[in-house]
């Protein structure tokens, strides 16, 4: 069968919806593909949260000291420096009209009077989706798309892109879920947004051995890298491959994500099984994934208190989590230190020494072991969580090459006419290392341009 669109865009996840709102609205007739049954990608599973600088919700908590040039800074060095500068000046300037277009033309609801400071960053400044989760960014997506009439295939899988004479790119070649071949015709372009690689072990261990078997990712199992493969054939250019994440604080059993365990934000600290701190908690990620790693076992135990619950809510918000939890015997509430040493058996001495430095610490604002850049909070009184944690395969920083309008460049330098791509199938931005809700500002601002782009430019 075959079918013909103006745009065809490969991944239902941040970037491909936002793509193809804005081609739609540039009055083009758009196909949006996905390989799974449902859409959403590792947008819709991960906490959602969306750096701008300089943005409203700062506005509301009085953070006045916030640019576009500190958090450019932020996430170059927060990169080693290997993302591109010009496209990462890109993110720093358009993100926050990126999230403003996301609460003004998507009715995406921001918390109005909290942030997270993630890892690396030096102003507090990522927003958070009601909910804490992607799911209210993909909900909202959805709704528009339908408004809208946008084509979307689900179980529909991308197989490889066609090309004509010239080596422009006309269209994708895609199977359905009971096997049947479909040819899609792309009038102006094709945009891939299919994702990272994180799922794919296989070519994990192509690009950097150490990331084998022995992790289990955080990743959809649809985040096996197709968009990098089906460009490569048409020779495009790969960068930052072997820079592969792990997210430090995840589910020991599933490899999943914990959400509740963004209390992390608000002040809970990191314990090896021995009672003692190790890292700066808001450390980047490969940092604490890596002193997990070297701690007994390769694991950590996370900590905190009521107060701190309270701050985030994260147990309420993620009330699902945290009974899993529980019920695997991850996370355990209890009264006193001495009982939550006792359920996974920490050294209670130690922790009781550690946690009397924390309060310490919280009191003087100086934490003069880890040098804490939120500033430690204080742990004098109970009920406390204690929470047994591993790294685990979060995010591809490596992926196509594209230029500042999204396009796709090949081996030779060279744009590939016709080929587009965003989100976390490019390799351009995070460089090393991606800092927490840098992910959501990429897709979103270079999903959108693709999708300006493909109908102005053909
Ligand atoms: P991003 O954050 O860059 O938007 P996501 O992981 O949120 O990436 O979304 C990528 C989406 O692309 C996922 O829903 C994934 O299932 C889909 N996808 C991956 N490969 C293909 C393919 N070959 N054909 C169609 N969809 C694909």
């Amino acid at each position: 069968a075959e079918q013909t669109y103006d745009v065809v865009i490969i991944g239902a996840g941040g970037a491909g919806f936002s793509a193809a709102i804005e081609a739609k609205k540039a009055g083009a007739n758009v196909v949006l593909l996905e390989k799974m049954p449902t859409v959403g990608g590792n947008t819709l599973i991960s906490g959602g949260e969306m750096n701008a600088p300089n943005n409203w919700v700062q506005q509301n908590l009085g953070i006045t000291d916030d640019t576009a040039d500190l958090f450019y800074e932020d996430t170059l060095k927060g990169g080693d420096n290997l993302g591109s500068p010009e496209m990462v000046r890109i993110l720093a300037d358009n993100a926050l009209a990126s999230a403003e277009w996301l609460r003004d033309e998507i009715k995406v609801e921001f918390l109005p009077d909290h942030l997270f400071q993630f890892g690396g960053h030096s102003r507090k400044r990522a927003l958070i989706p009601v909910g804490h989760t992607g799911a209210e960014l993909i909900t909202k997506l959805k709704a528009k798309t339908d408004e809208e009439k946008i084509t979307i295939k689900t179980n529909m899988k991308a197989e490889s892109l066609i090309t004509d004479e010239q080596g422009r790119v006309t269209g994708v070649s895609a199977t359905t879920g009971s096997g049947n071949k479909i040819t899609f015709h792309a009038n102006k372009g094709v945009i891939i947004a299919t994702g990272g690689f994180g799922s794919n072990v296989e070519m994990r261990k192509k690009y950097n051995p150490e990331l084998d078997e022995k992790y289990l990712s955080t990743d959809t199992p649809g985040t096996t890298g197709d968009g990098i493969i089906m460009a490569e054939a048409l020779g495009a250019k790969l960068t930052n491959m072997e820079s592969i994440q792990t997210y430090p604080v995840c589910n020991p059993e599933t490899g999943v994500i914990s959400l509740v365990a963004d209390s992390r934000f608000d002040g809970a600290i990191l314990i090896n099984q021995e009672g003692e701190r190790f890292v700066e908690e808001l450390e980047r990620r490969d940092v604490i994934s890596k002193a997990i790693l070297a701690q007994t076992g390769g694991y950590t135990y996370q900590f905190w208190n009521q107060k701190i619950a309270d701050i985030g809510k994260t147990i309420e918000v993620h009330q699902d989590e945290y009974d899993m939890l529980v019920k695997q015997g991850l996370l355990h509430k209890a009264d006193t230190i001495e009982e939550a040493a006792d359920f996974f058996k920490v050294d209670v001495d130690t922790l009781k020494e550690t946690i009397q430095k924390v309060n310490e610490y919280a009191k003087t604002g100086d934490d003069l072991d880890f040098h804490h850049r939120g500033g430690l909070v204080s742990l004098e009184t109970g009920p406390y969580y204690i929470q047994k944690a591993v790294p685990s395969v979060h995010h591809t920083m490596g992926g196509l090459v594209i230029d500042e309008k999204t396009r796709v460049i090949n081996e030779k330098g060279e744009i590939i006419p016709g080929l587009y791509a965003a989100g976390e199938v490019t390799g351009v931005i995070h460089g090393s290392n991606r800092l927490g809700g840098n992910a959501i500002a990429d897709i979103f601002t270079f999903g959108r341009i693709a999708g300006q782009q493909v109908v102005s430019e053909n």
